[in-house]
């Protein structure tokens, strides 16, 4: 049994969950969680819909640093940035202070990329101070332009409009969500933005206005400049079944992670590493398992929902396209069903799908 403290570094959904699910397992170890900023714990995808869910960015917050040390029986330290791990001496240096691990997990997040722009008034959401620092300026603007068209900018699209923003989509592809669905959904939901007031300005080379409010949602990465001494790529820590990292009882969770490859920046890859690391964590090496697993694109108005699998680049089948909306298979090269994307009424179909596992 290792005495020393399990010490999580970030407290947002993957740290959280790690920490619930170990500690029901581990009553007794000292838990030490390190974040750098104030440990308030909201729900990271309601940043996008909180207009059309009519709430507040105070509203999000559903338990303070405070009520996260007496839930998980953990000592929390906030506003503490880690800046060095000395794995030789699994000594974890931050700007306070030094902590000693029995095992350690970087649950660190990801970084927003830039792209470069004269932009004044520029911002990026990734967190809820991101979105803190945007809100005074967005209430002074009738018009914001969002430059990206995946995941997050069609979201955050979808919802200031519903708050009344005149919004300018911009992007290098000539449909949203190009990277992540197949081609006939991002030109519905291209023409239902259109529909809706939107305007979509696609362009390989963005002409950026400058003088214009700008939510830049260009995509996520990991920063590999901070602990340089571990084994990664921008899409994170590189881990093995067990989450593991290429140096002993240091492991990776959320979007600072790849496991076996697979970097998914989402909450259901969290939840599975998080049921499976609880387990490695009490001597129980568990591997981790993903099954195929959907994700919602928030635009309520024209709802989307997409599972595609993240390693085979199986082609998209069109099923069906009716007034009903639209439904796809993925295939893959054994003309098995692998994935699938559907749209409109069509996403209620989603527990009825059946999928292989992404990793048995
Ligand atoms: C707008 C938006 C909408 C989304 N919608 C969905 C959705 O609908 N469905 C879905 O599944 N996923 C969605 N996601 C993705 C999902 O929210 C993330 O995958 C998940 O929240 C990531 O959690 P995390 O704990 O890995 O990272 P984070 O929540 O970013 O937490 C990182 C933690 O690490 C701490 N930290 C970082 N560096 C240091 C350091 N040096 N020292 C100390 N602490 C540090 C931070 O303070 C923070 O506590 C969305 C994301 C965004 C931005």
């Amino acid at each position: 049994m290792n005495s020393k403290p399990l010490i999580i570094i970030g407290t947002g959904a993957a740290g959280t969950m790690l920490a619930s699910t170990w500690r029901r397992l581990d009553p007794t170890r000292t838990l030490i969680m390190l974040t750098q900023n104030n440990g308030d714990y909201y729900h990271k995808p309601m940043l996008s819909t909180i207009f059309s869910k009519e709430k507040t960015l105070d509203d999000l917050v559903t338990k303070t640093a405070q009520d996260l040390s007496e839930e998980l029986n953990a000592k929390v330290y906030t506003k503490t940035s880690v800046v060095a791990i000395d794995t030789e001496l699994k000594q974890i240096k931050t700007n306070t202070d030094c902590f000693e691990y029995g095992d350690c997990v970087l649950a660190i997040g990801s970084e927003t990329r830039t792209i470069p722009h004269e932009c004044e008034s520029h911002f990026q959401i990734n967190d809820l101070d991101d979105y803190r620092k945007l809100w005074p300026s967005l209430e002074k603007v009738d018009s914001v332009q969002i430059v990206g068209a995946g995941l997050i900018g069609c979201e955050l699209t979808h919802d200031l409009a519903y708050h009344g923003k005149k919004i300018t989509l911009i992007s290098n592809t000539p449909y949203p969500l190009a990277e992540f669905a197949p081609e006939a959904i991002g030109i519905a939901l291209k023409k239902h933005f259109i529909d809706r007031g939107i305007q979509y300005q696609y362009d390989p080379n963005p002409k950026i206005d400058p003088n214009q409010l700008t939510v830049f949602t260009v995509g996520l990465k990991h920063n590999t400049q901070l602990f340089p001494q571990f084994d990664q790529s921008e899409q994170g820590f590189k881990t093995n079944r067990f989450g593991q990292t290429n140096i002993d009882h240091v492991y990776a969770i959320g979007d600072c992670a790849q496991m076996s490859g697979i970097n998914l920046r989402y909450i259901g890859p969290i939840r599975a590493t998080a049921a499976a690391m609880s387990n490695t964590l009490c001597q129980q090496p568990t591997p981790i398992h993903f099954d195929a697993m959907p994700v919602a694109v928030k635009t309520h108005d024209y709802p989307i929902v997409v599972c595609k699998h993240p390693t085979i680049s199986g082609k998209w089948q069109l099923e069906k396209n009716d007034a009903q909306g639209i439904i796809y298979s993925q295939m893959s090269e054994e003309n098995q069903k692998i994935g699938y994307a559907l749209t409109s009424q069509y996403c209620e179909l989603r527990t009825k799908m059946t999928l292989p596992p992404w990793v048995a």
